[in-house]
């Protein structure tokens, strides 16, 4: 799944609304500390649906809201959209290009929307579950988190990378499958038994 582009207005210290477009290959957001890289992560993570004010690095869910300063009065609503490249169908929606919109207002109330039709919350993480970009996924490797990664035993490492690239949804179908199966097997030979006593 290719990101095309993410447009922040109002989010954190991005008050003017600021698009960030990414061309294939790898992307690198550069700056001084304290400049915002962060906050684009954070844009990312919000926009997918993150409901945890302390994942946003923040106390309350408002807080993603530009906060003002000396120079510029604080803002009534934070919006993100996140452009996603659809014309390979991995995500399932009959759109080539999909936009998924988050918004959130001061007193916390929030919407959604997908290619501009406002939609619910599940919408957005039914369109991305399956995308390997979603969240709880761990394809955001956040600040810190990467020693984490990389100091992980061999092991850890590989749920890592099985996850990031999808792989470990297919493994839980699998064991949830595999224990149907035995079920199964269980109930069948039951069954078995039953009929020879019936005969
Ligand atoms: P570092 O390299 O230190 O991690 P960074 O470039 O990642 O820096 P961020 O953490 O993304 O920086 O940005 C932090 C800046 O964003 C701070 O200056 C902070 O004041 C500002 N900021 C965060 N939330 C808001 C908000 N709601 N309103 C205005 N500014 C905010």
């Amino acid at each position: 799944v290719h990101l095309k582009s993410l447009t922040l207005k109002g989010f954190k210290s991005f008050a003017s609304a600021t698009t960030l477009r990414f061309e294939p290959g790898i992307t690198c957001v550069v700056g001084p500390n304290g400049s915002g890289k962060s906050n684009v992560v954070d844009a990312l993570t919000w926009v997918m649906g993150e409901q945890g004010a302390k994942a946003l690095r923040g106390g309350k869910m408002a807080d993603v809201i530009f906060a003002g300063t000396s120079g510029r009065a604080p803002l009534g609503r934070a919006e993100v959209t996140l452009t996603i490249d659809n014309s390979d169908g991995a995500l399932p929606i009959e759109y080539s290009e999909v936009s998924v919109t988050r918004r959130m207002f001061r007193d916390g109330a929030g919407e959604y929307e997908i290619n501009g039709t406002p939609c619910r919350l599940l919408d957005v993480q039914e369109l991305l579950s399956d995308s390997g970009i979603g969240r709880e996924m761990h394809v955001i490797v956040g600040q810190g988190r990467l020693s984490t990664i990389l100091e992980s035993r061999p092991e850890e490492r590989r749920a890592f990378i099985e996850e990031a690239a999808g792989v470990l949804k297919h493994r839980r179908r699998r064991e949830k499958a595999a224990r149907k199966l035995d079920a199964m097997a269980g109930n069948l030979a039951r069954l078995t038994d039953l009929t020879g006593e019936l005969r």
